[in-house]
């Protein structure tokens, strides 16, 4: 026999479970859902959806939108994702500059901006750049989130070479100077959540590998993060896969990495770096040499292979800069493994889809966060 206290525990979990379930539900089909829809997909009674999304409207999540198509009775009141008040505050930090936007609940950015730094100034110009957004929009914040290369465990940003951070507590900091939960993603995490988010075919795993100077990757099993429990999953960029004599020598000291072959840096030369644009790769990569492209493509087609043979992903997506480098690169991973091992299926690699915005992922790992629900339809 539960006592009341616990009983109004109870109570109030189910209330907040199925809130959730209709912030979903909306989330799902804005502009498309009725109190009548969320009643029938939950099997709530009328009276209780309604009150559901009454909550919902009161707290700035919902609102009210067109008259649904009338279906004979009288016409039922549609809703949609309440983008007018709840911010998302996403900061992509690079070694020397930082893209800011804060997203609406419908996921349309509706304020950007730039700031530039070094490394000495880093902490000044982000520290006031923030105090100021906390100024501007502080009482529309729900939650912030900053990506960064590096692994993270939410908290804190573990090892970042190329931020020169080891053990900082990111969101600690932040979280005192913007009053709302704060939230560290990776940065090929967040590509991966991104992209998984694409399109309506993100069930089963994907795995998702980040190629530019540094080779990182990702899996996600429909649609979200698979991490291990110790935030360093994807950190494939220094495991040897060229062994003997002529395995080359690698940034980290070791040799015959997968960094030390497929970066682009090993394709293209010391010249490439993650701060050229699209046109500046494609030159380099127009004058790269063949056999070191080639066995970039090679040493990625083997951890590909095995990597799928071990996980058998729905498919395989390469991003980062590398896309630049065109069909003939990725016909070359393409053909690198087609074959078929014993007991496997062949795998579809594609490149990451350029439509997606380079904040997207981590306001999306930022609203489950906060809301618990997801953008994009046909997903739970
Ligand atoms: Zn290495």
């Amino acid at each position: 026999m539960l006592n009341s206290d616990d009983a109004l525990d109870t109570q109030a979990s189910v209330r907040r479970a199925n809130l959730r379930r209709a912030l979903q539900l909306v989330f799902r089909s804005p502009g498309a859902q009725t109190r009548a829809g969320i009643a029938r997909a939950t099997g709530l009674t009328a009276a209780t959806a309604s009150s559901l999304v009454a909550e919902l409207i009161e707290n700035r999540l919902v609102v009210e939108g067109e008259q649904a198509a009338s279906t004979g009775g009288k016409r039922a009141t549609t809703l949609s994702v309440d983008a007018s008040h709840h911010l998302i505050l996403v900061v992509v930090m690079q070694p020397t500059d930082a893209r800011i936007a804060l997203v609406a609940l419908d996921g349309a950015q509706e304020h950007t901006r730039r700031a530039t730094y070094t490394a000495t100034t880093r902490e000044d110009v982000l520290g006031s750049v923030l105090a100021e957004i906390a100024a501007e929009f502080g009482d529309r914040l729900l939650i912030a989130a900053a990506q960064l290369p590096g692994t993270t465990d939410g908290r804190s940003v573990l090892e970042s070479v190329q931020l020169g951070w080891h053990d900082v507590a990111l969101a600690d900091q932040w979280e005192s100077v913007l009053r709302v939960p704060v939230l560290l993603v990776n940065d090929v995490d967040a590509e991966a959540i991104a992209e998984a988010a694409v399109d309506d075919a993100s069930s089963g795993y994907r795995l998702f590998i980040h190629i530019g100077g540094g080779i990182g990757a990702a899996v996600t099993l429909d649609g979200e993060l698979a991490p291990g429990p110790r935030d360093r999953a994807g950190e494939i960029g220094h495991v040897q896969i060229e062994f003997g004599d002529d395995a080359r020598a690698c940034t980290c000291g070791r040799r015959g990495c997968l960094e030390a072959v497929a970066s682009l840096t090993a394709m293209l030369g010391a010249d490439f770096s993650d701060a050229m644009d699209a046109d500046a790769i494609a030159l380099l990569a127009a004058e790269a040499d063949e056999a070191a492209v080639g066995a970039g493509a090679r040493a990625l087609a083997r951890v590909i292979k095995l990597v799928s043979a071990l996980l058998d992903p729905a498919e395989v997506v390469i991003g980062g800069p590398a896309t630049v480098l065109g069909t003939r690169f990725l016909e070359r991973v393409r053909a690198e493994i087609d074959y078929v091992a014993t007991g496997t299926t062949q795998v579809a690699v594609r490149y990451a889809d350029s439509r997606v915005d380079g904040y997207s992922g981590a306001a999306q790992v930022a609203l489950s966060a906060a809301l618990g629900v997801r953008w994009g339809s046909g997903r739970a």
